[in-house]
């Protein structure tokens, strides 16, 4: 049998050296080394990559601007001195500004993100970037006490074109000669019919599955009525949009496993975080560095919430440096001495929302998606799986709407379709006070765009969806 990290002939050195130590370094650092080697790593990596970004004429002009050199830049504690980037200065830099003067653009692959945080983002990446997103995914493995040799993998994910998870897709297998000896790892297309991605399952049986909150609570409903009966995986990892309590608390019902978070975008690359057994979000510091800012762009306490800045510490193609286009609200813990065995800054009761998917009420108060989120709330206070699944619109201003999906076959029983529903109404008069009028409905389904998982919350701006 061949080996699964055999690597394909045609890459070059420069390309296969990243990928070996991503393979076979890379991913136990955060459990062999010391906090003081991984900052001599985060400096050096951080270096080179201000050297890189240099060149790159989107980020050349702004930091010119503000006198940057970057033989100004010694290690990490230099980020300071350096502009933030916006997601619509790299918009404005696509195509040809967002990657180095130098760069051989054959190598370069097109990402477009999903838009969940607002507009679609086109940039580049390339098969460098990604290897260290496998370093990233092999930790996550042994995080899990998995393992590739004996693990059967599940990736129900993004397969439309220039989607990141499509883009890593296509680099796994023409670069990595690992499919013809991986019969352990399937890729699925999430948006696929249910009944084919179950059926898939049956017959893959895996003993883990990645996919979104959305993907999860559809495969659920199934899994309950006896549809996935050869499905019996030792974990599930959700990412992408937020998970709420309720589908958590169902999916993992379902499943008759744990699910674990993990945190990641198309532009870092990778994932920025893992959720460990312990339930803590561990930032892969190693790879990434990771800021939390005010609304003043002021950078905020420890335990202070606010949105995301990431750098992005490894990879050539766009680089991502004090990139604030992520936007979501986040807490961060400078240093988390986990019960789990590990020393990383974690991300302190998850993600919380996307800053601009956040419900903004009359009286000017902001919620979160996360936050605004009480139907789950609810829903596991009644312990009842009986909704199988749920959205909350923001109508108008002062309207807001809720959509159950109700399982028939567990509508009969306590608590009632109509107590569930009062519940989740005098809940939310309590929150949102009473000059906003809620209006819950029973609905047969909760439609989504094509190609994309529904969202928990639409807010005003956002609810042609
Ligand atoms: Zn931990």
């Amino acid at each position: 049998m061949k080996n699964f990290y055999e690597i394909n002939p045609i890459i070059n050195p420069a390309n296969s050296i990243p990928l070996i130590k991503n393979i076979y370094i890379n991913p136990y650092r955060l459990h062999n080394y010391t906090t003081k080697k991984i900052h001599k790593i985060r400096d050096n990596y951080f270096r080179k990559m201000i050297k890189y970004t240099y060149n790159t004429p989107v980020y050349q002009e702004i930091y010119k601007k503000s006198g940057i050199n970057p033989s100004d830049i010694q290690g990490l504690e230099g980020i300071k001195k350096i502009p933030f980037i916006e997601k619509k200065d790299i918009s404005r830099g696509y195509p040809n500004n967002i990657l180095p003067k130098n760069y051989d653009h054959r190598k370069a692959t097109k990402v477009c993100t999903s838009g969940s945080s607002g507009k679609p983002l086109n940039f580049y990446t390339d098969f460098i970037t990604y290897s260290y997103s496998i370093g990233i995914f092999l930790r996550e493995l042994k995080i899990y006490g998995l393992h590739w040799k004996n693990s059967r993998i599940a990736h129900i994910g993004n397969a439309s074109p220039n989607k990141i998870d499509n883009v890593h897709e296509k680099y796994l297998k023409s670069k990595v000669n690992i499919i013809n000896s991986l019969k352990n790892y399937i890729f699925i297309n999430a948006f696929e019919p249910v009944n084919l991605i179950i059926k898939k399952l049956n017959e893959f049986k895996p003993d883990l599955i990645i996919s979104y909150p959305a993907t999860f609570q559809k495969l659920a409903y199934f899994i309950k009525r006896g549809e996935g009966n050869k499905i019996n995986p030792r974990l599930l990892n959700v990412g992408g949009y937020i998970l709420d309590k309720y589908t958590k608390n169902y999916v993992e019902d379902a499943f008759n496993c744990k699910m674990f978070n993990v945190y990641g975008s198309a532009e870092s690359g990778g994932d920025i975080a893992f959720e460990c057994m312990k339930g803590n979000l561990h930032i892969n510091y190693d790879y990434y560095h990771i800021e939390v800012i005010d609304d003043k762009k002021r950078i905020c306490d420890d335990g202070e919430q606010g949105q995301i800045v990431l750098t992005r510490l490894f990879g050539k193609a766009t680089p991502f440096i004090r990139y604030t286009g992520l936007n979501d609200w986040v807490t961060l813990e400078q240093d988390h001495s986990c019960e789990c065995g590990l020393n990383t800054p974690i991300i302190k009761n998850g993600i919380e929302g996307r800053a601009n998917t956040s419900v903004i009420l009359p009286d000017g108060r902001v919620f979160p998606s996360a936050a605004f989120d009480h139907v789950s709330t609810v829903l596991n206070d009644l312990n009842t799986h009986k909704i199988r699944q749920f959205q909350i619109i923001q109508k108008k201003l002062n309207v807001i709407k809720i959509n159950l999906v109700v399982d028939n076959e567990l509508r009969k029983g306590k608590p009632t379709i109509s107590e569930i529903i009062k519940e989740i109404q005098s809940n939310y008069e309590k929150l949102v006070g009473p000059d906003i009028q809620i209006i819950i409905e029973e609905v047969d389904e909760i439609k989504s765009l094509p190609n994309k998982p529904s969202p928990l919350v639409i807010q005003l701006s956002n609810d042609k969806l």
